[in-house]
């Protein structure tokens, strides 16, 4: 097995929208796609003995975040046939999930209402299709952008860290791409 291997690339070389490696960055293989997408850092809010500090209330914790997240805007991100299978299969399943839940919900509904006795049968089609309709972000969720690419922004923003890149993207990199 050889070892993880991390690569920073710098935001500012990003910003040019340069030609990125034609391999993807989990498979090596070929890219078949690309995409543009944004990647977020993930800074670390204040630790919970602060939060519970009188006159410190999750406004100020959500503010505190949304100035220490950077973004850094990566276009022509290559996708290998791999990768858009996959990203196809989760938009597959979110939809399925969500329309599904919404046929069963709809379903419970209208047999609760062509039944009047005192059945709570509908009930499961209608909790089971609420649950599948909560659940539906989930798999695309898995499937996002950033998280195929396996990219982050470092906390300043001035690079975008991809942490088990494949040698056949690396080695498309250009010196003046690295950060
Ligand atoms: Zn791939």
């Amino acid at each position: 097995m050889p070892t993880p291997t991390t690569v920073a690339i710098a935001a500012g070389w990003l910003a040019e929208e340069p030609p990125l490696p034609d391999r993807c960055v989990k498979h090596g293989e070929p890219a078949v796609r690309r995409a543009t997408f944004a990647v977020r850092s993930h800074p670390r809010t204040s630790s919970r003995k602060r939060a519970f500090q009188p006159g410190y209330t999750s406004l100020n914790r959500a503010e505190e975040y949304a100035c220490q997240v950077k973004l850094v805007k990566v276009s022509g991100w290559p996708l290998c046939r791999s990768c858009v299978r996959r990203r196809t299969i989760a938009s597959t399943l979110a939809g399925v999930l969500f329309f599904g839940g919404v046929l069963a919900m709809i379903a419970g509904l209208v047999a609760g209402a062509v039944d009047d006795g005192p059945n709570h049968l509908p009930l499961v089609p209608i909790l089971l299709g609420l649950a599948a309709v909560l659940l539906s972000p989930l798999p695309l969720r898995r499937a996002g952008l950033p998280r195929l690419a396996r990219a982050a922004a470092t906390a300043d923003g001035s690079a975008v860290q991809v942490t088990d890149v494949s040698p056949a993207f690396t080695a498309q990199l250009p010196a003046r791409g690295l950060a």
